[in-house]
């Protein structure tokens, strides 16, 4: 396994990062034991570095993972929060500090802004975080992304150290601007000393059917420092793995089944609308409705909206 300084967050990672939202509720819901053991398989292979997110609900498998591995000290989890006052994001915190059973949470990312805009309503959040740093309890603090201007944004903001934008080779997904303006945001970004995860590399599996095209395109972004990969159980693990570590002689992964399914009571209240950061979704003959199917990276984000659970992926 290859590692890469993050930035300037002094963090040593590597370079395929374990994305634990597929292993979750949101997508496969494995149970936790189940989940923490897919990934400890991967910290076993050499990964260090594990994306998560509060809204994952997955803090008891990685946590059941950590405990059983014997280099604990040297995973670095990222996690993120949609806080976005002082009492929400300290609430986070003592959330990631419980759930993943640890004092010190090693990166905590503002999730999915979208512009300078959004990143100065989270202020009050964001200095929760700082706070947070600077009493130890957190190494580097950042943002997650699907926006080109939510990138640029937080290059000019110095107390941001990592950026996790979605990027990937055919750029769906990304939104504000082509994949060539979100490369640009990104190169800026890390000249600027920022710490850059793609997220999304597959495009929640649209992209499977070019899946190593997909993964070197990003593996050969030097400034792209670590790319997390979802992954759901020991063989993809293993699969992900021995691509990371160079070999180019592996098939493509199963085709993904994934599809979003919309239940028959849903109220049509429009918050899965809402909460879509793709615009995949819209309001149709008062029920939720899939407008462009293509747009959908399976991200789940929908399902943890819905006050009825009448949508998720499957
Ligand atoms: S429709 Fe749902 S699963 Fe698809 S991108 Fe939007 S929020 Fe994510
Ligand atoms: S959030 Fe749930 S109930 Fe509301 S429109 Fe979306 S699917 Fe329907």
């Amino acid at each position: 396994m290859k590692y890469t300084e993050l930035g300037q967050t002094g963090l040593t990672v590597s370079r395929l990062c374990f994305g634990a939202l597929t292993i979750g509720p949101l997508q496969r819901n494995l149970a936790p034991a189940e989940g923490s053991e897919v990934l400890l398989r991967a910290l076993e292979l050499g990964v260090n570095f594990v994306d998560t997110a509060e809204m994952y609900d997955t803090y008891e498998h990685i946590r059941l993972a950590l405990e059983r591995f014997p280099h604990r000290e040297e995973v670095v989890v990222a996690t993120k929060s949609y806080a976005y006052t002082r009492e929400g994001m300290l609430k986070s915190l003592e959330r990631a500090q419980q759930g993943l059973g640890q004092e010190v949470v090693p990166i905590f990312l503002l999730h999915e802004q979208e512009s300078s805009h959004t990143l100065r309503g989270h202020w009050p959040a964001l200095e929760v975080l700082l706070e947070a740093k600077a009493a130890g309890l957190v190494k580097a603090v950042g943002i997650s992304t699907h926006y080109v201007q939510a990138v640029m944004a937080a290059t000019a903001i110095p107390e941001i150290d990592v950026i996790s934008p979605l990027i990937n080779i055919t750029g769906i997904g990304i939104q504000g601007g082509s994949r060539e303006d979100m490369l640009a945001a990104i190169v800026k970004a890390a000249q600027a000393g920022k710490g850059i995860y793609a997220m999304k590399p597959l495009g929640g599996g649209h992209l499977l059917a070019q899946w190593a095209q997909a993964l070197d395109y990003l593996l050969a972004i030097p400034v792209i420092h670590s790319v997390a990969v979802g992954m759901k159980s020991i063989a993809e693990v293993e699969h992900n793995v021995a691509f990371f570590q160079g070999r180019r002689d592996l098939p493509a992964p199963e085709p993904a089944t994934r599809k979003l399914h919309i239940d028959a009571w849903c109220t049509g209240c429009g918050k899965c609308v809402a909460a879509c950061p793709n615009g995949a979704l819209e309001l149709r003959d008062g029920q939720a409705a899939i407008t462009m199917g293509e747009q959908c990276v399976y991200c789940g984000y929908c399902g943890a909206s819905c006050p009825e659970f009448a949508i998720k992926v499957i």
